[in-house]
């Protein structure tokens, strides 16, 4: 059995209840040395091997996990954050399909949520935006041309953008491009949850500068939107006294 499992953004206390057990009960442990946190592998018991896929191909990997499995062992593929988000696991997963390898799938805490803590941030106000757009740049990855930086910013909504860290003065010019305004709050975090994180409160036209300040070039999200900033907003229904829930009358 292979489970796929989230580590969460960086602090170890933020993988899941399941997630940890599943650790400490894997007797094969591969994980994405690049972004999961290695004080995560203290979980796991003294017998395990343990493989940093940052190292390995797919065929690697999935060597791994074939020899544990005609072993009768149990393997944790170990994603950061939540693995369904720029995880490449559709393709380990076909993999094991076509080789009746079965696995199943622990969620994580993303780094969207880790950086959403840091900066006590609420993605989605009443009037100011009720969509979170999760994008990147293309690099080696290539972006369906659908899905342009351009196309999104047109909607104004909260945007989180992953892997574009080194690309900030391209990616202002296409969120402006596209229709946010220069001034638009934004902000940069680094290394969300980990011990050495950094946050930066920056608007859309000094994305660039304020990481080169700060050296940051990787390991960040860039948040977009007005949410970042904002004063101003409506309290929400669900909590408004003059409304009816299903679970609670109006007060008059
Ligand atoms: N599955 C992961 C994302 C993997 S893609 C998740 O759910 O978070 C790798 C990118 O995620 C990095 O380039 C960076 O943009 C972002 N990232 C991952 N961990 C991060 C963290 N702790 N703080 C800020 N950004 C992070």
């Amino acid at each position: 059995m292979v489970h796929f499992v989230g580590a969460g953004p960086g602090a170890p206390d933020l993988i899941t209840v399941r997630g940890k057990e599943l650790l400490e009960e894997a007797d094969v442990i591969i994980y994405a040395g690049s972004l999961v946190n290695p004080k995560l592998l203290e979980y796991t018991k003294d017998v395990c091997t343990i493989h940093n896929s940052a190292k390995m191909t797919l065929e690697e990997v999935i060597q791994v996990m074939e020899k544990a499995e005609a072993e009768g062992k149990t393997t944790v593929r170990l994603h950061t954050g939540d693995p369904c988000i720029y995880g490449a696991i559709r393709e380990q997963m076909d993999i094991l399909d076509q080789k009746g390898i079965s696995y199943d799938y622990c969620p994580g805490v993303s780094s969207f949520c880790g950086a959403a803590g840091a900066l006590n941030l609420e993605y989605t106000l009443p009037d100011i935006s009720q969509s979170v757009i999760i994008t990147r740049m293309e690099g080696r990855t290539p972006v369906p041309p659908k899905e342009s930086i351009q196309s999104f910013a047109a909607h104004n909504a909260t945007m989180v953008i992953f892997l574009s860290t080194g690309m900030l003065e391209e990616l202002s010019r296409r969120l402006i491009q596209g229709g946010y305004r220069e001034d638009t709050p934004a902000a940069i975090v680094y290394k969300a949850t980990w011990e050495d994180e950094k946050k930066f409160i920056c608007t859309v036209g000094t994305l660039a500068q304020t990481a080169k300040e700060h050296q940051i070039t990787k390991t960040a999200l860039m948040i977009i939107g007005d949410v970042v900033k904002t004063s101003h907003y409506d309290r929400s229904k669900l909590y408004d006294p003059d409304f009816t829930t299903e679970f609670r009358q109006a007060k008059k």
